[in-house]
């Protein structure tokens, strides 16, 4: 059977955007973000990061740095009874310097990797972040998508309104964010852009 995931970006959206950050001791997860995720996970959606890190490409920090921190995430949610299913990233710079690069959000090449190795139905999943990169992965992958809009900022950007980069919802915080997801009721001509 096809799984439901529910795909997270890191930074920004479940951690405070500290740039270029693999020092465990500056992780700080949102307190929002708990209660949603255990009610997404209860519900059988797996959760899976998706994460942009050219700070490897640019030689700030190198593989190994970043699996301490992602180590030091999972403990951060395992103490919140929190499972992450997977962790995948992108370790390229951006695309005009790494034309081979298929996984740098906004593409979609993460969610498609994570699809086919954890047997995940695209259409019954979701994209969470809290930048239009994301959305944008999110939409190319086929999934819907939620914009947490922390900073009411990212809502501003003009290419929201191309269709490629539209949220399907567009909420302030991870509050109400699990409810959304489980209301079987998704209507695609509803959600509004403030
Ligand atoms: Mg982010
Ligand atoms: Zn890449």
């Amino acid at each position: 059977m096809m799984e439901s995931a529910v795909f997270l970006d890191k930074d920004g959206t479940l951690i405070k955007d500290v740039p270029y950050n693999v020092d465990p001791a500056r992780i700080v997860c949102y307190s929002d973000i708990f209660e949603p995720l255990r009610g997404l996970q209860k519900r059988g959606y797996k959760l899976i990061v998706i994460s942009n890190q050219s700070g490897i490409a640019r030689r700030y920090f190198t593989a190994e740095d970043l699996d301490v921190a992602f180590s030091a995430l999972h403990e951060l949610l395992r103490y919140e009874h929190i499972q992450l299913d997977g962790i995948y990233y992108c370790p390229h710079g951006d695309v005009m310097d790494e034309p081979q690069c298929s996984c740098r959000k906004p593409l979609p090449g993460m969610l498609y990797r994570a699809a086919k190795e954890l047997h995940i139905d695209l259409k019954k999943s979701w994209m969470i972040g809290d930048i239009l990169s994301d959305v944008g992965a999110g939409r190319a992958a086929g999934c819907r998508t939620i914009l947490v809009d922390r900073s009411k900022e990212e809502r501003k950007q003009e290419r929201i309104s191309d269709p490629k980069y539209t949220p399907d919802f567009i909420v302030d915080d991870f509050y109400g964010l699990a409810q959304l997801i489980n209301s079987e009721k998704v209507d695609y001509e509803r959600y509004s852009i403030k």
